[in-house]
């Protein structure tokens, strides 16, 4: 049997990860957590998490980088805001799992095969060419990065159901100016350097 060590040195833990973070859109004010826990006792995804939300923010603050950012906790958040609600020191959790997000997929260390995070990519990919979603060509293109057709097959009958009842097209949907879009996604990229 193969053993593996459970605790962390603390050589190997990321010093900057706290600060990183911090300098991330609504995440200032994370180091004002105390760890009370009302966040996880009233997530309504806590459940199914394998880190509640209190347990992530305190990975974020001690340089636990790898456990934060592979997480399955930050693509199970449903963004219900309950948290940021309740928390009594105004950390904006929700944000926090937003940006813990972002930055797994930045570093391509989401958890292998797990759905969320390639639709994610796939829905901005096909924003940023058309101007619009195109629910059908978002779930043939996420099943194909996944390498999944048995998925696909298995979505099938539910696609046919919403194309009968015309909630899903084949269409793609296109909007008129997309070099305009081009230009001004561009532009915001250049900015956020
Ligand atoms: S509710 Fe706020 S202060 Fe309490 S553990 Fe969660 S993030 Fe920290
Ligand atoms: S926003 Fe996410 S982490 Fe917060 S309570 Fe809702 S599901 Fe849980």
């Amino acid at each position: 049997m193969d053993i593996q060590r459970k605790v962390k040195f603390e050589e190997e833990l990321d010093k900057n990860f706290l600060d990183e973070i911090k300098d991330m859109s609504g995440c200032e004010e994370i180091d004002k957590c105390i760890q009370c826990g009302a966040c996880s006792s009233s997530c309504p995804m806590a459940v199914y998490m394998d880190h509640p939300p209190r347990k992530i923010i305190s990975f974020i603050k001690n340089g636990f980088k790898e456990e934060a950012l592979k997480s399955f906790t930050i693509w199970l958040c449903a963004s219900c805001y309950t948290c940021q609600v309740r928390c009594p020191a105004k950390i904006k959790i929700t944000d926090v799992m937003y940006a813990l997000k972002r930055k797994a997929i930045e570093e391509k260390v989401y958890p292998n095969r797990l759905q969320p995070p390639v639709l994610a990519q796939e829905m901005c990919k096909l924003i940023a060419k058309n101007g619009r979603n195109s629910e059908l060509w978002l779930v043939v293109n996420m099943y194909i990065k996944l390498k999944n057709p048995l998925g696909m097959l298995k979505m099938a009958p539910l696609g046919i159901n919403l194309m009968k009842t015309g909630r899903m097209s084949l269409k793609k949907e296109k909007i008129k100016n997309r070099k305009q879009l081009r230009t001004l996604l561009n532009e915001v990229k250049e900015n956020a350097k």
